[in-house]
């Protein structure tokens, strides 16, 4: 480490090696506003607004309207403007209500960001505290470790072997050293700007600028943030909806032609092909998909899983395989010492003679802060030297640190060096493979004897024998150095002083979560970084694997891609000594196998595979930032269980938006079969299309909105989880909706339509007039009946296989919400003036009514005898 003119930078920014004072900071903080980016302003709600008015589906539905007009123009007095407004008023409702669910998903999405604070310690009156990162101001003095985000611009004071990742700010991906040298020729060796994270080492820096002063607000105030990607279903529900429009479209266009060829009258032909364009375009499906993925994202974060990108939802409801990691993850991360080896014989914490140097590694090897909070001080980092220091029984006097050889998952081990009254020495701790090459001697009561390859062989086995009762084991060892330091070879020639045994409980929830997993034929694989008998026995406690087959980081260097693609057949499969590299390695080998995968991770060098991985998941309490940064979902409580919710509600906005599909798909055919039977049997038009209008935009869109937030099935996790490239709308699904439930509405709708025509005394090839009461009875009769049958269908679509009156339905009030819409809509439209007068109605009779309801038993009937059915095959 070398130092810096240091004094005259805390002159030129007023501060000093205690940091500010607390004072200082609030007028600072008053001068200089706070440490954030200021918002780039998005793109002006009007435009987005105009922008629904304008998309694919809009313009269609303009293209319609101005038809009717043009209609009107040449042959006025065909009803054809009366047309026209009202798909004007499906232009409008659908663009308001689209606009307005999209707001409510982004502003679901914007609230999800607020719950996830950013922390960073400062020294404020001499005192380590944890700040807001906005609270930080010029002249803080910021404690920065490796994972860190660097809060603010800032120079360095002290720096332990920091090397940064500037890829965010200048491009370039490879890791830079910085240090507190100012070279005239590297004159930003010491500056660490915003926007960059501390990919290794410990530093202490001083703040010169925040917020929109730094080089990172320069270029937040030059680009604009891009948008986010569609996820791959809104994908697939757009190009569905183009589909299933060209489709629309497509026959709207062939059969008017074809009522030409019949002899149709023109104007009557028109009305039919815009009717089936309108009744067909699936206009407000994209907002309803988009809103059902934030609804989500909010349900998710209710069970503590943040989610950072939206198509993490949906991909996390198909992983089939989830890597996780074992401390903190699976376990609980509260550590505690419970056994010892030291002068050859194991015991228990409290019998370590008093003089035991395993208490010195223990008191000064670590990265461990003292923070100041209200209620008093606490240590802030690593649960396990947290739990090692507070094992020290006589707390040893103060020495000051000179320099660190910083923990990573390569070496595993660390050390520091410190100025003690009897020269400079090194502590190191590690795992025992790591550390036990670099000892040549032991302390053995008092005294320091040679250690030999069978003494090294002994302790490993010693190691071996405590981790197969589930401990974690340390080594521990130090060594003096030259008062002239040694700059290279430190980790050398150390003393042995002794083993640590730490326990870390498993996670309460974890047991439950992994049964779970296995009955969703989802496989869980543990990678960690501690050792293989420990994984083991960790595995057994919580139900992972009954005899797992560990795999070591070592061997699975030398194993070629096939030998690992044979290894991943193994059903209880544990990786462990793992280098943070190999996780990357394990997450494509998986993902070659056609496996979704989702990862967790904690540390910098998780971050590639969080990346690679399909769903990458980190720590949100104990992960780096550089981690959270890499990740699509941040574990709010770091537990494994919150993992498997989440699954489930990624599970669950599929099957919601099948049930939402099939529901609204379903009133497809009995509004299209009116038409037909109209250009194909001569009939009068059973349904008009401000009715078709009323069904697709009025009653149908709570109950269809109340499917798609349906809370997960019972039986959500106890299906194998769908495969990668299931398609939303599948053939079955669509089968269900247009061939028998579609068909089953269309002959209610069509059977009440003739029975209330026939009971009016109305001949077969009679034109009725349009505003004759017998015709306005009978398509009221028809539009009624759909939207009654609409009303059963909500149930039926609640599971495409289960009973109505099963058990599997949990409670969800929008359903009945949606039900008691639909049913007053439609009092509505048939019994208010101005309903009849906007939708073309009359009042019907009583005796139409018990026909209509007497269609609706045999609609849940046929059903019931379905599902019995497919679940009996
Ligand atoms: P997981 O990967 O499941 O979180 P882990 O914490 O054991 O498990 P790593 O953090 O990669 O994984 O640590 C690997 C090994 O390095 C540990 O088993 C331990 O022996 C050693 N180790 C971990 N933390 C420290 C530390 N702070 N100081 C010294 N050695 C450590």
């Amino acid at each position: 480490m070398s130092l810096h003119p240091i004094g005259k930078l805390y002159t030129h920014l007023h501060s000093s090696e205690q940091g500010l004072t607390q004072s200082e900071a609030v007028l600072r903080q008053a001068r200089y506003g706070p440490n954030q980016l200021e918002k780039i302003a998005g793109t002006p709600l009007f435009i987005r607004l105009f922008r629904e008015f304008t998309h694919f589906f809009a313009l269609i539905l303009w293209f319609a309207a101005g038809l009717a007009f043009f209609a009107e123009w040449r042959d006025p007095g065909q009803g054809m403007a009366t047309l026209g407004y009202a798909v004007l008023g499906v232009i409008l409702i659908n663009g308001v209500f689209s606009f307005w669910q999209e707001y409510r998903a982004e502003k679901a999405l914007a609230a999800l960001n607020n719950l996830l604070p950013h922390h960073t310690t400062a020294l404020r009156d001499g005192h380590a505290v944890q700040l807001m990162v906005a609270e930080l101001v010029p002249g803080d003095v910021i404690l920065l470790a490796a994972g860190d985000d660097v809060p603010a611009d800032c120079r360095l004071i002290e720096a332990f072997g920091v090397r940064v990742n500037t890829a965010n700010l200048t491009g370039e991906s490879r890791p830079q050293s910085r240090d507190t040298k100012v070279a005239p020729e590297e004159l930003r060796q010491d500056i660490l700007h915003a926007g960059t994270s501390l990919i290794s080492g410990d530093a202490r820096a001083i703040v010169y600028a925040i917020g929109m002063h730094t080089e990172f607000g320069n270029i937040a105030r030059l680009t604009q943030t891009a948008a986010e990607p569609l996820s791959p279903l809104q994908k697939e529900i757009m190009r569905l909806s183009r589909l299933i429009a060209l489709f629309a479209t497509l026959l709207g266009i062939s059969f008017f032609f074809v009522g030409q060829v019949l002899g149709l009258s023109f104007w009557a032909n028109l009305v039919f092909a815009i009717g089936i364009i309108v009744a067909n375009v699936p206009e407000g499906l994209l907002p309803t998909v988009t809103l059902s993925l934030a609804m989500a994202t909010q349900r998710m974060a209710k069970k503590n899983a943040l989610v950072r990108h939206l198509p993490a939802v949906e991909t996390l409801g198909a992983a089939s395989v989830i890597c996780s990691d074992k401390t903190g993850t699976l376990t609980q991360n509260r550590m505690s010492l419970r056994q010892c080896y030291c002068s050859g014989a194991l015991v228990s914490p409290g019998e370590l003679p008093e003089d035991a140097p395993m208490f010195d590694v223990m008191q000064y090897c670590h990265d461990l802060r003292r923070i100041e909070q209200e209620g008093g001080a606490v240590w802030q980092g690593d649960p396990m030297e947290i739990a090692l220091l507070m094992s020290v029984r006589t707390v040893r006097e103060h020495v000051k640190r000179q320099d660190e050889i910083p923990f990573d998952t390569e070496r595993k081990r660390m050390s520091v060096i410190c100025d003690t009254p009897l020269g400079p020495i090194l502590y190191c701790k590690g795992a025992p493979e790591s550390v036990l090459p670099l000892c040549s001697a032991l302390w053995l009561n008092g005294e320091v004897v040679p250690l030999d390859e069978t003494g090294r062989a002994n302790l490993l086995a010693v190691q071996e024998q405590m981790a197969e009762k589930g401990f974690r084991v340390l080594a521990l060892a130090y060594r003096s150095l030259p008062a002239e330091g040694i700059e290279t070879q430190r980790e050398t020639a150390l003393i042995f002083a002794g083993l640590a045994g730490l326990i870390d409980p498993p996670r309460e929830a974890v047991p439950a979560a992994i049964k779970t997993c296995h009955a969703a034929g989802i496989r869980v694989i543990m990678i960690t970084g501690d050792h293989p008998q420990t994984a083991c026995a960790l595995a057994r406690e919580i139900g992972l694997a009954v005899d797992p087959v560990a795999v070591t980081g070592d061997r699975l260097r030398q194993m070629s891609d096939t030998d690992l693609q044979l290894l991943l057949h193994e059903p209880e499969l544990i990786f462990a000594r793992t280098a943070a590299d190999q996780k990357m390695r394990i997450v494509q080998a998986l993902q070659r196998r056609g496996e979704v995968v989702a990862v967790t991770g904690d540390g910098v060098n998780d971050a590639p595979a969080l990346k690679c991985a399909d769903v990458g998941i980190a720590m949100g309490l104990s992960g780096t930032d550089v981690a959270k940064a890499s990740a699509d979902i941040i574990l709010l409580d770091d537990n494994f269980a919150s993992i498997v919710a989440a699954v489930e509600e990624g599970r669950a906005v599929f099957d919601n938006l099948r049930k939402f599909l099939t529901y609204i798909l379903t009133s497809n055919i009995p509004e299209m079969v009116p038409y037909l039977a109209f250009v194909l049997f001569k009939i009068p038009l059973p349904l008009t299309i401000i009715q078709i209008l009323a069904v697709d935009l009025g009653t149908d869109m709570l109950p269809a909105l109340a499917l798609g937030a349906e809370r997960p099935d019972p039986d959500t996790m106890q299906r194998p989880p769908r495969a990668r490239g299931e398609r939303l709308l599948s053939w079955a699904a669509l089968l269900r909706a247009y061939l028998f439930l579609g068909v089953l509405e269309a002959s209610a709708a069509m059977a009440v339509f003739f029975f209330v025509l026939q009971g009016g005394g109305w001949q077969w090839g009679v034109v009725p007039g349009l505003h004759d009461t017998l015709y306005l009875q009978a398509t009221t009769a028809c539009l009624s009946a759909i939207i009654a049958m609409q009303v059963v269908n909500v149930f039926l679509c609640r599971h495409a296989q289960a009973s109505v009156f099963s058990r599997t339905h949990r409670r969800n009030r929008l359903i009945w919400y949606g039900v008691a819409s639909e049913i007053l809509l439609l009092l509505l439209i048939d019994y208010t003036p101005w309903g009849n007068a906007l939708f073309g109605t009359m009042p019907i009779g009583a005796k139409v009514w018990l026909l209509i309801i007497a269609f609706m038993p045999v609609m849940l009937l046929m059903e019931e005898l379905r599902k019995a059915v497919v679940r009996r095959k």
